[in-house]
């Protein structure tokens, strides 16, 4: 025996013992900083990788995080979609995490193709904390206007303008580190964005050549990621929140975050910040109970996913071209991209509360729908509020 399994508590119990202990793992991050601070897991590991990971995705991972994770490991076997629609679909559809071609592919490749699958998600949680941080804090700065008098205008534009308020004068409160849910919003499109590079770079390689088409190949070579999948509009701002933020560090344009190993072909590495440790919900224990709410929440009909936060609704009911409210067209005519870059596809309701941009107990968004939509208003710059969409130019007036 070495002198590192003699310190290695974990090295004194029988194998058996080891299994169900590291199976017990209760995220990802958890079991690969088991296997990285203990030899004698990471042997376990090692030895059995693809039902110790299996085991453990399916009990602590969301469905849709799960398919990604499943598709990105798949990837490191060489195995992709059929078709560019099923890759389009990926996290709506099931799928097993270990297919027979994976099992018996050898017991080394399957050991490092776990390794680094569990190197990206500790990447991807990185990566989405730092996007989360870097959201907050610039949402903190916002300094919403307050209306105090609705004003006569030809339309809501001039009204907005007409009105009387108090000019930036929201201070908005403090709701604290990213809620579960956000966490989990983030790191969706973050696997989003892996599996998207992940599989340019296999086009590229021409290793979907026995399979796809020539056509389907080349589309997927000229897409970028906010048009590849087959998602919802408010699914959509959320993968383009992500790769906002990715460019925005690549391009050096936050220099707090440091990208290092960039590669064309997969998110780049960043370090994990020690602090975000403290603010983490997401390695919080997944009780079997909350998972399974989540499940029964989001596929189809729920919540998180398919009707996507309340701002992205607030947003689609107030820029809706064929809807009115009050006998007024609704009219905040301007780009989601405008509010996305304060992490309006992401929040919580409790954090657009805390931000001013939701009434904290109207539970419909069409109450009060006037002074919020104000609010969200007031935060538009000079260069924003040309980028109205003109319904006069559309024909709709
Ligand atoms: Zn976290």
């Amino acid at each position: 025996m070495t002198a590192n399994t003699e310190q290695d508590p974990f090295g004194q119990l029988p194998e058996e013992l080891r299994i169900r202990i590291i199976k017990l793992s209760p995220n990802p991050f958890s079991l690969r900083n088991l296997a990285h601070a203990s030899p004698a897991m990471g042997r376990v590991l090692d030895r059995y990788p693809l039902e110790i990971v299996e085991e453990v995705l399916e009990a602590t991972v969301t469905s849709k995080i799960r398919r990604m994770m499943d598709a990105v490991l798949k990837a490191r076997f060489s195995v992709f979609p059929a078709s560019l629609s099923e890759a389009q679909t990926i996290a709506e559809t099931d799928s097993t995490t270990v297919t027979e071609e994976m099992r018996s592919s050898g017991l080394d490749r399957a050991a490092t193709a776990v390794r680094s699958l569990l190197a990206s998600a500790a990447n991807v949680h990185a990566w989405s904390h730092a996007c989360l941080e870097n959201l907050i804090r610039k949402s903190m700065q916002l300094r919403p206007s307050t209306l105090i008098k609705k004003a006569d205008g030809y339309t809501r534009r001039e009204e907005f303008e007409n009105a009387e308020s108090h000019k930036k004068d929201y201070i908005p409160q403090d709701t604290g580190p990213p809620s579960w849910v956000e966490e989990l919003r983030m790191m969706l499109s973050f696997w989003q964005l892996q599996f998207f590079l992940e599989l340019q770079g296999a086009g590229h390689k021409g290793s979907l050549d026995a399979n796809w088409s020539r056509q389907d190949v080349d589309m997927l070579t000229r897409s970028s990621v906010d048009g590849f999948y087959d998602v919802s509009n408010c699914v959509r701002e959320q993968i383009l929140t992500a790769s906002d933020f990715l460019g925005a560090v690549t391009s050096g344009t936050i220099a707090s975050v440091e990208a290092v190993d960039q590669k064309a072909y997969s998110l780049p590495t960043i370090p994990w910040v020690e602090d975000a440790v403290s603010k983490c919900r997401c390695t919080e224990a997944f009780e079997k109970e909350r998972i399974n709410s989540y499940r029964n929440w989001a596929p189809g009909h729920g919540y998180v996913d398919s009707q996507g936060p309340w701002g992205y609704s607030f947003y689609s009911a107030m820029s809706s071209l064929d809807g009115w409210l009050d006998g007024y067209r609704l009219t905040l005519c301007y780009p989601f991209q405008c509010w996305r870059k304060h992490g309006f596809a992401i929040w919580d309701d409790k954090r657009m509360v805390d931000l001013g941009m939701r009434h904290p107990t109207h539970k419909s968004f069409m109450k009060a729908s006037f002074s919020y939509s104000f609010r969200w208003w007031s935060l538009l710059t000079e260069e924003e509020l040309r980028q109205e969409f003109s319904l006069r130019e559309q024909g709709l007036r």
